[in-house]
């Protein structure tokens, strides 16, 4: 799978850092999504469906294998 962020439109809720901490953090500074990870692997891909699903600004895209 295949994640992309789309910073500007990040609240810095951190919803998405609690859900998946492999994949997300937050900056130290500004408290913006950082992605750590743009292809994590399979065994991640349901929670970060959760993820992109869970955030309110609509920050999260996810493209590529379902599941
Ligand atoms: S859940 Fe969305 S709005 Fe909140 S920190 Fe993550 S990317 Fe930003």
């Amino acid at each position: 799978m295949q994640v992309i962020i789309d910073q500007d439109r990040c609240c810095g809720s951190g919803q998405c850092v609690l859900t998946v901490p492999a994949v997300f953090d937050q900056g130290e500074e500004d408290g913006l999504v950082r992605l750590l990870q743009e292809s994590p692997g399979p065994e991640l891909a349901a929670d970060v469906r959760l993820a992109a699903a869970l955030c309110p600004g609509n920050v999260i895209t996810v493209h590529g294998d379902p599941g």
